[in-house]
């Protein structure tokens, strides 16, 4: 290929920086749907709670509900039981001097009470309750606005709805929300030497084991797969030989069904490495190469408006690459405010060496060191084709670019690698 009109070999926080400041001009429209179907997306629009929550004075617990003036300050007291409050329904009684009622957790407090002495502390005979001395003025109710006042923000613009999430929106009421919508993706795998599991492989062929992982991760992190035909489980992507035309034809075709492309394979400088050349005729390269290893062949660009990221086709490459570069650029094209793992500091157990001048990405596991603290074994399973070394990993383990040498013990920086 003639000298090259793009980045290249960049540092994994440039090429992170570039993709996703891409991505975010590129932020996806908004849509509204119903909360039931929204876990996973990423909420557009602010959501304050409309009211206060709780929005009515309730029992904490089982028990009575009394005025905590009446209560004994020593031996017992007496208090005339005047009804029972369940959950969900409203007494028109206000609580006089003297007398209580039995209600249960979440029922709101009638009027007059400010108290709620739990049942196992309260004896009953008859409908009288008695009530010894050491109950606290106040308790077990759940006051009115307790967890949020009304106006008050309750899950931000830019927050990825989990379970927890849309139980809040849920308790607020909502039961539409506003989110961007998700990038259709497409993926192709190129290369000779894959067939499919399920058919025959002899010779010097292998598995087509890319495709399933990668589009397992990419709808994991949120993106509609296009589909090889039209079925359910029609596979989620396509294969191709080491032939130009061929990688041509697929890389229209998906440029023009998808707002984003990834390929495996065929991106490094060998002979049947089609892709840079071909990018490059047929659209823009934005940088090629990333200082990290694996996952150095790694291209960002982009044809016919479609945002395209090519990944190395050895197997743990393509993973790691995903997550340190094309999870991040999903999530910001999805308008996430949380693009990538968070890092946590550990110890490292033995030490590693490397020579190159590139990040490396071990692949590690998390232990709990004899003091408490967090220590880090890099695996002896590194090899970028061992996808069973990449699974007994946790974590990948940063080996910064001007080091050489890790001791036993120094801090790292480990990424908890997401598996799906
Ligand atoms: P490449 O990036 O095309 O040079 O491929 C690098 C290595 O990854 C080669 O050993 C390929 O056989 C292997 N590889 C490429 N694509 C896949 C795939 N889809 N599944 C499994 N291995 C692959
Ligand atoms: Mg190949």
């Amino acid at each position: 290929m003639p000298s090259s009109d793009f980045p290249m070999s960049l540092s994994l926080e440039e090429a992170q920086q570039r993709v996703v400041s891409i991505c975010k001009s590129r932020q996806l429209a908004i849509d509204t749907i119903p909360l039931q179907v929204a876990v996973g997306r990423v909420l557009a629009e602010d959501a304050h709670a409309s009211d206060d929550i709780p929005a009515f004075d309730n029992s904490a617990m089982d028990g009575f509900a009394v005025r905590g003036e009446d209560l004994p300050c020593e031996g017992e007291a007496r208090f005339q039981v005047m009804e029972t409050l369940l959950a969900g329904h409203v007494t028109q009684r206000v609580l006089g001097v003297g007398q209580c009622m039995r209600i249960m957790t979440g029922a709101r407090m009638p009027n007059g009470a400010d108290t709620v002495v739990i049942k196992e502390r309260v004896r009953v005979e008859a409908n009288i309750a008695v009530i010894g001395a050491g109950e606290r003025q106040g308790s077990n109710v759940r006051p009115r606005g307790e967890e949020m006042l009304a106006g008050q923000l309750a899950v931000g613009r830019g927050q990825r709805i989990r379970a927890t999430h849309a139980s809040l929106l849920a308790s607020l009421g909502m039961d539409r929300v506003r989110v961007f919508r998700q990038p259709r993706a497409s993926i192709i795998s190129t290369g000779d030497e894959l067939v499919m599991p399920g058919q025959s492989c002899s010779g010097a062929q292998i598995y087509n084991s890319n495709g399933f992982g990668l589009a397992a991760l990419l709808g994991g992190a949120g993106a509609q797969l296009d589909r090889a035909d039209e079925s359910p489980d029609g596979l989620p992507f396509r294969h191709v030989a080491d032939d130009r035309e061929q990688l041509r034809c697929a890389l229209l075709d998906a440029a023009r069904a998808s707002e984003v492309v990834i390929t495996s394979g065929g991106v490094s400088a060998g002979e049947a490495d089609h892709l840079p050349g071909l990018v490059r005729e047929l659209g823009q390269v934005h940088f090629w190469k990333v200082r990290l290893r694996p996952g150095m062949p790694f291209l960002f660009g982009e044809i016919e408006g479609a945002l395209l990221f090519c990944l190395p086709g050895n197997p743990v490459s393509s993973l790691v690459t995903f997550q340190s570069l094309v999870r991040p650029a999903l999530r910001a094209l999805q308008g996430d405010r949380e693009l990538h793992p968070r890092w946590l500091n550990a110890r490292l157990v033995a030490p590693v060496r490397k020579q190159h001048q590139r990040t490396e990405m071990l692949r590690g596991s998390l232990e709990s060191g004899e003091d408490g603290t967090l220590n880090v074994r890099v695996s002896s399973r590194q090899g970028s084709a061992m996808i069973s070394g990449m699974l007994a990993a946790d974590v990948l383990v940063e080996f910064p670019e001007s080091a050489q040498t890790l001791d036993a013990g120094q801090v790292v920086r480990v990424f908890p690698i997401q598996h799906d």
